[in-house]
């Protein structure tokens, strides 16, 4: 890569040769770029015509002609020398660049690419669509907008809108902050319900586990705990039910309506308890409460996991160092064998559960959870090129040709997570299932491809399944959509 990189550094430099304001080359400082060649040109072509005007006009013996023009054919040729050479070095540095390319990339694609799959105005307004929205995902707000405008791409708030709320909250959670994610949970809390989604019970589970390992969270006031006499402290922990559920409800409304980095009441509500395992017993009180009907038994495990930690006043020197880094290694020897899960990072660690977040705020959205341009370049550039490169040439050496553009020649296997629908291949003739050969079930339940059906059921429309052997008929089979 270095030899690419090094020869289009000498394009750089030849080419500010080409233009005027050439400061930056050195080159350029010793010898008159192009344009400086041109306009020395036209302002000795304005002066030998000044010169003729002047001598007409003052009617004194004219300059000779002859000789006024040999002097501007030269002054023509010098410059057209210099800007030639100009011109001649730039091409030469292209040249040497592109070869550096060529050199570095010598898989030759222009086979296997179909450069007409990118030639009408929708795939390419497609292409274009796929960049800007890798930019915006990406949060490359400047550069989406630069290319949305030589695109001419019609910028969508919206759009825009839900990514930056995206990388705002996925920000937040990297810095150990979990209230935007928590906001938008309660939010969305009916929706996440019907997909039996955990995170918004997750994130509070991280809360609470790190409020109980002495970490003194992003929100969590600690003036207002420091002030707070002990008096109060006893009286909020001898609160009545009632009135917890009232400060829960005026938290959950304060969360929901307010901004996030404004200290809301429940965090300040847990830290007026002194020590982590109060504060934790505040938090999770506060909390837990709807969902009680779906993760009882993990709430009274964490309750339990209280009764295991010890008990200290949190101070910034028992929080973590940094945000992202919450201490609960050292508690596991504390807790019994069965509680210890309950400290694992992934349950803890706010930065992981980041992609749960994004999962749910992305099918909230209806936006796919990976850039479709990331998936692309993952599948083509990892292994998939190069196998259909290696297949074509083996094709060819037998006289075969890979003919159809809709379908690749060979399996690619792709790890699970770049599976997006299945796909079915017939068993029989092994094609995959298209439009126009859809699977097609069997009275017995097994499912063929229609062609084969076809082929076996010539003639009377009646034949024998080749699994079973059921016998059953051609009309009986119905479409399966995979
Ligand atoms: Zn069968």
């Amino acid at each position: 890569m270095e030899a690419v990189q090094k020869s289009l550094e000498q394009l750089a430099k030849r080419a500010p040769g080409l233009h005027s304001n050439s400061v930056s080359a050195k080159a350029a400082a010793t010898q008159p770029s192009v344009h400086d060649s041109i306009d020395k040109l036209i302002a000795q072509v304005e002066a030998a015509k000044a010169t003729i005007a002047s001598s007409a006009a003052s009617s004194s013996s004219p300059p000779n002609p002859a000789v006024l023009l040999a002097e501007l054919k030269a002054l023509v040729e010098t410059a057209q020398k210099s800007i030639l050479d100009r011109q001649k070095e730039f091409h030469a540095a292209l040249s040497k660049s592109t070869k550096a390319l060529d050199k570095k990339f010598p898989i030759p694609i222009d086979g296997v690419a179909d450069p007409s799959l990118f030639s009408s105005t929708e795939a390419q307004n497609a292409l274009e669509r796929v960049i800007f929205n890798h930019l915006q995902r990406n949060g490359d707000w400047s550069t989406s907008y630069k290319f949305a405008a030589e695109a001419k791409l019609p910028l969508s708030p919206q759009t825009e809108a839900l990514y930056v709320q995206l990388h705002n909250v996925a920000a937040a959670m990297s810095r150990g902050d979990l209230r935007p994610a928590i906001s938008w949970a309660e939010q969305e809390r009916a929706w996440l319900q019907t997909r039996k989604s955990g995170l918004e019970f997750a994130l509070h589970r991280s809360q609470f586990i790190r409020i109980a390992a002495g970490a003194i969270l992003p929100g969590s006031d600690e003036a207002i705990a420091n002030r707070d006499p002990d008096g109060e402290n006893v009286e909020m922990m001898s609160a009545s039910i009632d009135q917890l559920n009232a400060g829960s409800t005026s938290a959950n409304a304060a969360s929901f309506h307010g901004d996030a980095r404004t200290v809301t009441p429940d965090l300040a509500l847990a830290s007026l308890a002194n020590t982590n395992v109060e504060r934790a017993l505040a938090y999770g009180r506060e909390h837990f409460k709807p969902f009680r009907s779906t993760h009882l038994t993990e709430i009274q495990r964490l309750f339990t996991l209280l009764a295991y930690l010890p008990a200290f006043i949190p101070a910034p020197a028992y929080g973590p160092e940094g945000f992202d880094s919450v201490p609960v290694e050292h508690l596991i020897p504390t807790v019994p064998l069965v509680y210890r899960p309950l400290l694992d990072a992934n349950l803890v660690h706010a930065p992981l559960l980041e992609p749960m977040f994004r999962l749910e705020f992305c099918a909230r959205n209806k936006i796919a959870k990976d850039a479709p341009l990331s998936i692309g370049v993952e599948v083509g550039a990892g292994g998939a090129l190069n196998k259909i490169i290696k297949v074509k040439a083996v094709m060819k050496e037998r006289g075969n040709e890979w003919s159809q553009a809709d379908e690749l020649p060979i399996e690619i296997p792709l790890p699970q997570r770049l599976r997006f629908h299945s796909i079915f291949a017939c068993p029989v003739s092994k094609e995959q299932g298209t439009e126009q050969n859809p699977p097609m079930m069997l009275a017995c339940g097994h499912v063929l491809c229609l062609e084969t059906l076809t082929k076996l059921a010539k003639g009377n429309g009646r034949f024998k399944c080749p699994y079973c052997p059921t016998e059953s008929y051609l009309n009986q089979a119905i479409r399966v959509y995979f």
